[in-house]
């Protein structure tokens, strides 16, 4: 469970995010082309204040990056 950063309500979760006048949702690339989908973008909106936040449901992939980054 999320709770708002600002004023520590519950937030609705598992929302999705669409670029507006389309159906496409945003995901998250490593930089360059063709490169993994990292996740599809998440949001979760705090009913209360209306404070919005993203993030990623599955993380093992940016977890896995960490781990990289470390070894170099
Ligand atoms: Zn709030």
């Amino acid at each position: 469970m999320r709770k708002c950063i600002r004023c520590n309500t519950e937030m609705v979760e598992d929302l999705d995010i669409k670029v507006e006048g389309g159906a496409y949702g945003i995901k998250i690339t490593q930089q360059g082309l063709f490169k993994d989908n990292l996740g599809k973008l998440k949001c979760a909106v705090c009913p209360k204040c209306g404070f919005a936040e993203t993030y990623i449901q599955d993380t093992s992939k940016i977890k896995k990056l960490t781990l990289n980054n470390k070894e170099k």
